[in-house]
Order: structure tokens, then C-alpha cells, then sequence
């Protein structure tokens, strides 16, 4: 209700009605024109009214005949309302005015002077109503404060002061909760009590923050700090405070504070720093072996030219390494062989480098190892043997013995290098180089090879086309029987007629065919024209039917599944009998998985051909697995029969060699037979069939065929 208001409900508790309509006049005088008015006499009536309807004030006559103003004034605050209370009367006296007001009644106005009963009764209305303002603010206060309480339990936050001056500290038990101690079992009202939970490593940084905010430098007190839990592991809580009271010399006084456990936010917060440092390890990792990858390796070769360049004596090389013939590993025994192998060197080269080298891999089968201050580039040599040695010893790999060899590049910084891409350029050129010298050996880096690299190149280019273009072809060199000197079959060796180069050797080009796959084509043109050559020869000479044709089939091919479909084909082409192909296989790259090698050989041998080992003596001899493999001939490496003569070893290999071979009940076939004596040796050693230039070099189709003719025509003169 508004106080300048001119309305008013009045209850009148008076016996007198001229009395009651005096009062009433004089509040209309007074201003309380709309007036709403009862008068009652008894106490029940009163009571009754009270409930019945809102009064603004009660005027009250002090002695009724069945009511007084005491006992009015009592029903009143018993009905619970704060309605102002004044007496109206004009018998009291002082002593009673007094005790009234102190039971309750606001105001006293003398009927003989009522002039005073509007400005009484407004001042009332105001203090009503100024009280009734306070009672709602006090109550929303209360909600408020009950509110707030539920949000703070609800959310967990701890609730301290602490008052500076007697170190006196009132927590709330969420503080305490927290730490799952109980409020017992220490003095959480000490301060002193608290600094010993917070873990030391927090403690400087929880002092700096507090001393700050003491000293005004901030505007609140904010730590985030470990507190010892009771079982002792550590609780993360933000600690936040602000001074609140200060005293007469602006000295902090009380402050004031939350705590929040915020152990979850930073386990999260170290689980994205660890998913972080995680990334940041991949991608400077490689994943199978978890050595540096490229990336890493780049990083460091940088750091290593920068300090190249400014220090003499923090000079650096980097070795490339290539494992040889890693693809017909992984062909051969599988992709987690071929994984397990992998990681074997990475672990053979991690356990060779200093700590200040680096061992990393690049991807497929490449590794590199980068040298740092290196203080004479024989040590690089004398490692780079150290690591080939390292890398020949068998690996065991799924329960069998693995044979590895390895190629090395090797770049030194005192080429003065700009970019981490240029030794690792020139490295893996010098690599290349070590493959072209016959693999397992290492090649320093020279400038000459950048050209040599570009040259292989473009001869890499040219083969793609050869095939297509003709340019390739087939010589044949005859394989004899020694005892009668009688022409069993040819070997066929493939030449390249290069139209700039000239005639190249397969040593120029069967490598970089081999590496670009390129061997697979080239293989089976060098089978399909082979063939149609024998099948002219013995349509023109049927006396040749008994001849053979050796082929030099690659690995590669060889685990080739449309390798039998092409076999048959060709045979079904030239009408030729299957038992008139062989195939030669190199000796070093047939052992590596013997069982599947046994079934693969077995194959072909179901197709009606025949299989040579080639090369024989220079692979790691699987001697104990030759048995299992189903082949019909060994053939003695060249380069033990071309030494016999001078070379007492190689006369004892090829004598070995012999002597196994016929255990096996296989036949031995030596090449590289270059003078008579080595022929008569070889036949004293029970050797069935030779080669060599003693015979005749490779010859030409139409060479090959005048020979053959002549030399037939020489064994019946005989
Ligand atoms: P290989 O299978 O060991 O072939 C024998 C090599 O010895 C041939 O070299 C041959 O010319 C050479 N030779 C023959 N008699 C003598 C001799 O009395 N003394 C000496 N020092 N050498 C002799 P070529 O033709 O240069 O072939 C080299 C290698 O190239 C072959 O070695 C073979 O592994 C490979 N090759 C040749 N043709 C092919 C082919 O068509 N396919 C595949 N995959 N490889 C081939
Ligand atoms: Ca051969
Ligand atoms: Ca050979």
C-alpha cells in the first residue's frame, strides 16, 4: 500500500459508536478519504475480523466492556499479522501507556487531542511497511544464502577463511572431504596444518601467488597445487582467495576463499599433453621399428651441417643402407617375416651407434645411419665393415635362419653440404653404386656419381623400351657333356643392343631391371624367344631333339602366380617338349624359405621342366636343405672353376662340390671352364657337364647353329 494513499482499512475496536465515527472523521480529515472500516466490541469478533479480511491498522479504544487493549493487542500478534496497533483512549495513564507500548502497541493518541491520529497512523503505515520491506529482504537473503549453500555442496567447492593475524582457518567439510580425512584427525583450523599437504614441488608457486595478493599486486589469490590425499596420492584443487577485511592500517586481515578439486580436468589435461607428445613422437618416429624416421633424421642432418660448417672438428657422414634382395625376402616368407627382419637390423643398428649418432629408418627397407663428430673418416669405414659384418651374421626369424646382406651409400660432410636433402641424395647414389659392384659392399660417394646415377637413369628409361623396340638379344652357349664331348643344350644369356651404347652385358642392365621389376617382362620374352628358337632348330635339325635350353629365370618371377599359365603357354606355342626347358636359379636366392620354395620348384617340376642351381657355392649354402628341394643339377659357380689351377680352395670347393652333388643324385655342371686342363680336371673329379669359353663363348642364334652343326659333324668324324 502506498503511504500517501487516501485509502485506508481501519479496524476500530470500540463500544462507544461516537467515539468511532469521531475517529473516523478526523482520518478522512486527515487525508483518508476512501476509508474501509469495522468496529467491533468482543474478542471474538475481533478475531473473526482479523481472518476475514486485510486491515492496514487497529485503532483501539483502551478498556471495552468485554475487551481491553492488552488482551486485543494479544489476539493480534496471535493471529500472526503485523498490523500496527495504536491506542485510542482518554483514560490512561502514563504507567500504563508505557507497559502497552512495551507489549506491543505502536503508537498512544489521547482522544481529546485526535488531531494527532493521522499523522500517528501514517507514520505506522510507513514503519509497517518498512518493516514488511526489510522481512522480504531478510527472507530472499535467507533463500539466497539457502541457495547458494545447495550450489556450493552440489558443486563440490570447498569454503575456508582465514584469518591472517592468528593463523585461525574455518574450513567447510568439503575441504576436508576432499583429502578424505575426517574433521578429527588433524587441525584444519591451523594454517600451519595445510602448508605441509601441499606437494612440495607446489609450495613455491602457492607462497609467490599468496604473497602477491597480500601485497596488493593482484587482484585475487589463484593456485592451482597438489594437496596430499589421506591415503597419499595427490589431489589437484584450485585455491582461490581474496583479502576481505583489512584493519586500520590496510593490513590484510580475513581471507577469504574456495577450493575445487580439479584432478579430472587435469588428468584430462595431461592425457591431451601426453596425445600431444604422443603426435609429436609419431611423426618423428617410424611406427614398426621406433626409430627416427626421415623427418627426424632431416632435423638432425640440418643441425649437423649448420655445426659442420662452423666447427672443423664436428664433421659428419651419413651411411644409406639398403638390405639386398629385402623384396624377395618379403615375397618368399611373408610380410611379418619380412616385418620381424626389419626390425632385427633396426635393433642391430640402434645397438651400434653412439649416443650422439643417429640410427633411423626411411622407409621400406632403407636405414640410415648419420655419424656426428667424426674425427677421421677411416672410422666411418672401419663402421661401415663393422655394420655389413653385423648384418650378414643369420637372423632368426620365425624359428628359422634368416641370411641378410646389405648395400652401403656413404656421404661425408666435407662434401659441404646446404640442405639435409643433398647427403641423403648423394648417399643413396653411392648406395646404388655399392648394389652395381655386386651388393653387400660399400661405396664412398664421389662427385663422378652424380652423373653415373643420371646415366643409370636414363638407361633405367631406355629398358622400358628395349623390349618393345627389339633391341634385346638372345645368345646361347653350349652346355657339354664331358665324358663324350656330346652338345646337351645351350645356355641362354640375354645382350642388349643399345642404340647409343652399343652391345651391353647383362651385368649393365639385369640389375636395374631387377630393381624397377622390369626383370619379369624381360625374363619372359628372354623364354618365349628362346623357345621358338629351339623349336626352329629342331625342326630344321630333328637330330637335336634330345637338346635343352637353361634359362636364367629371376626371383622375382619365380613367385609369380601367372609364372606356370605363362610356362604353358609358351610350350603350347613351340610345340616343344616341356623336358627340353630348364631353369637356373640363383643359388643364394633360393634358400630363404625352403619349405615353399620345395612346393613352388615342385610345381614346375610337375609341368615336366628341369632345375638347375645356379651359382652354386657362393649362396650360405643351405647344404642341409638342397635335399628337399626337387632340382636335377647343380652348377658350380664360375669363378671356383676359373681358379682352380691357382687357387688351392677353389680346387677343394669344386671337388666338394662335385662330391655332394653326385651324393645327391644330382648332376654337376660347371661354368667358366676356360682351359683344358680345367676341363680334364673336372672329369677326374666325376663332373657331368661343362661351359666356358675352353667350349666356345655366348654365341649368336646363327653362330650357335654353324657350331653346333660343326661340332656335331666333328663327334662322328670321331
Ligand atoms: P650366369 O647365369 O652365371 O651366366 C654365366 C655367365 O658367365 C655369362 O655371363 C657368361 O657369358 C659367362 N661365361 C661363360 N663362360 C665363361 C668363361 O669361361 N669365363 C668367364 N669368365 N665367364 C664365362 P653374362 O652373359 O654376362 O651373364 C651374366 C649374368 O646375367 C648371368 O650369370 C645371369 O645371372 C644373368 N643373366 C643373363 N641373361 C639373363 C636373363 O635372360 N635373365 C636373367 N634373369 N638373368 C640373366
Ligand atoms: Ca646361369
Ligand atoms: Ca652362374
Amino acid at each position: 500500500m502506498n503511504i500517501a494513499d487516501a485509502s485506508l482499512r481501519v479496524l476500530i475496536v470500540e463500544d462507544c459508536d461516537d467515539d468511532a465515527v469521531l475517529l473516523r472523521r478526523e482520518l478522512k480529515r486527515a487525508g483518508f478519504e476512501d476509508l474501509t472500516w469495522a468496529q467491533v466490541q468482543t474478542a471474538d469478533d475481533f478475531k473473526t475480523i482479523l481472518q476475514t479480511q486485510p486491515w492496514d491498522v487497529v485503532l483501539s479504544d483502551y478498556k471495552l466492556p468485554h475487551l481491553n487493549a492488552p488482551a486485543a493487542l494479544d489476539l493480534l500478534k496471535q493471529s500472526g499479522q503485523d498490523i500496527p496497533f495504536i491506542v485510542v483512549s482518554g483514560t490512561v495513564g502514563e504507567a500504563t501507556a508505557v507497559a502497552l507500548m512495551r507489549a506491543g502497541a505502536c503508537d498512544y493518541v489521547m482522544k481529546d487531542n485526535l488531531s494527532r491520529l493521522g499523522e500517528a497512523v501514517r507514520r505506522e503505515l510507513r514503519d509497517a511497511q518498512d518493516r514488511r520491506e526489510r522481512q522480504q529482504a531478510e527472507n530472499d537473503l535467507e533463500r539466497t544464502r539457502e541457495l547458494l549453500k545447495l550450489a556450493i555442496e552440489g558443486s563440490g567447492i570447498g569454503l575456508w577463511n582465514w584469518h591472517l593475524p592468528s593463523g585461525t582457518v574455518w574450513v567447510n567439510d568439503r575441504c576436508i572431504q576432499m583429502l578424505d580425512y575426517s574433521p578429527t584427525t588433524l587441525d584444519f583450523t591451523r594454517y600451519e596444518t595445510w602448508v605441509p599437504l601441499i606437494h612440495p614441488d607446489d609450495q613455491e608457486k602457492h607462497l609467490a601467488a599468496l604473497a602477491a595478493h597480500l601485497e596488493n599486486l593482484t587482484p585475487t589469490f589463484d593456485s592451482e597445487i597438489r594437496l596430499r590425499h589421506r591415503e597419499g596420492h595427490w589431489v589437484w584443487v584450485l585455491n582461490r582467495g581474496k583479502v576481505v577485511e583489512w584493519d586500520a592500517d590496510d593490513k590484510p586481515q580475513l581471507l577469504s576463499g574456495t577450493l575445487t578439486d580439479i584432478t579430472e580436468r587435469k588428468q584430462a589435461e595431461e592425457e591431451r599433453h601426453q596425445a600431444a607428445a604422443q603426435i609429436l613422437y609419431n611423426s618423428l618416429h617410424d611406427a614398426l621399428t621406433g626409430l627416427p624416421n626421415r623427418n627426424f633424421l632431416k632435423q638432425r642432418l640440418e643441425l649437423a651441417i649448420q655445426r659442420s660448417r662452423r666447427y672443423p672438428q664436428a664433421q659428419f657422414a651419413v651411411l644409406f643402407l639398403d638390405l639386398d634382395h629385402f623384396k624377395v625376402i618379403n615375397d618368399s616368407l611373408g610380410h611379418q617375416a619380412g616385418d620381424d627382419i626389419l626390425v632385427a637390423v633396426a635393433n642391430t643398428l640402434g645397438g651400434m651407434v653412439r649416443s650422439s649418432d643417429m640410427a633411423a629408418r626411411l622407409g621400406g627397407d632403407e636405414f640410415v645411419l648419420l655419424l656426428e663428430e667424426v674425427d677421421s673418416f677411416q672410422v666411418v669405414e672401419v663402421v661401415a665393415e663393422r655394420l655389413l659384418e653385423e648384418l650378414q651374421k643369420p637372423f632368426l626369424v620365425q624359428g628359422r635362419e634368416v641370411f641378410l646382406n646389405a648395400s652401403l651409400g656413404i656421404v661425408t660432410s666435407l662434401a659441404q653440404y646446404q640442405d639435409p636433402t643433398e647427403p641423403l641424395r648423394d648417399a643413396d647414389i653411392a648406395m646404388y653404386r655399392a648394389k652395381a659392384r655386386g651388393r653387400g659392399c660399400f661405396v664412398i660417394f664421389d662427385d663422378s656419381m652424380r652423373q653415373q646415377m643420371l646415366d643409370r637413369l636414363q638407361l633405367e628409361q631406355d629398358l622400358r623400351r628395349a623390349i618393345d623396340h627389339q633391341e634385346l638379344v638372345l645368345h646361347y652357349q653350349p652346355i657339354l657333356r664331358l665324358a663324350t664331348g656330346q652338345v646337351c643344350g645351350f645356355e641362354v644369356l640375354v645382350r642388349w643392343h643399345h642404340p647409343q651404347r652399343g652391345l651391353l652385358l647383362p651385368i649393365e642392365f639385369i640389375p636395374i631391371a631387377e630393381e624397377t621389376g622390369l626383370i619379369v617382362p624381360l625374363d619372359r620374352w628372354v623364354l618365349k624367344t628362346g623357345l621358338q628358337q629351339l623349336a626352329l632348330w629342331q625342326r630344321h635339325y630333328p637330330y637335336l631333339a634330345h637338346l635343352t635350353l637353361s634359362f636364367n629365370v629371376s626371383i622375382q618371377d619365380l613367385w609369380r602366380d601367372d609364372l606356370i599359365p605363362y610356362l604353358q603357354s609358351i610350350l603350347a606355342q613351340s610345340a616343344l617338349s616341356p623336358c627340353c626347358l630348364n631353369l637356373e636359379i640363383t643359388e643364394s636366392t633360393l634358400i630363404q624359405n625352403i619349405q615353399a620354395m620345395a612346393l613352388r620348384l615342385q610345381q614346375l617340376r610337375d609341368l615336366g621342366l628341369s632345375i638347375t642351381i645356379d651359382d652354386f657355392g657362393t649362396g650360405y649354402s643351405s647344404l642341409s636343405y638342397l635335399h628337399q628341394l626337387p632340382v636335377s643339377a647343380l652348377k658350380i659357380d664360375r669363378t671356383f672353376v676359373t681358379t682352380m689351377e691357382t687357387h688351392g680352395p677353389s680346387a677343394n670347393i669344386v671337388e666338394t662340390l662335385i662330391t655332394l652333388s653326385n651324393r645327391l643324385g644330382l648332376e654337376a655342371v660347371a661354368e667358366g671352364v676356360e682351359t683344358d686342363h680345367q676341363r680334364k680336371q673336372l672329369h677326374g673329379l666325376g663332373c657331368e657337364l661343362a661351359q666356358g669359353h675352353w667350349f666356345t663363348h655366348p654365341l649368336s642364334a646363327p653362330d650357335a647353329e654353324r657350331w653346333l652343326v660343326e661340332a656335331e659333324a666333328d663327334l662322328n668324324a670321331k
